[in-house]
């Protein structure tokens, strides 16, 4: 009997980075070191003093 398991297994979260903030994983932007998803980013961008961002 040769049972074979095929590896399927999905590597969910080494290349995936989430927001430090809200905790999705959509699209998160690393900037200033700052691991955050565009809404968070806007928000803490403008807390911040970051104007300037595109
Ligand atoms: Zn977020």
């Amino acid at each position: 009997m040769g049972k074979k398991k095929p590896k399927k297994e999905r590597k969910y979260g080494k290349g995936t980075i989430r927001c430090v903030r809200c905790g999705s994983c959509g699209a998160v932007i690393r900037r200033y070191n700052l691991y955050l998803c565009r809404q968070c980013f806007r928000e803490v961008a403008e807390k911040l003093g970051f104007r300037k961002y595109e």
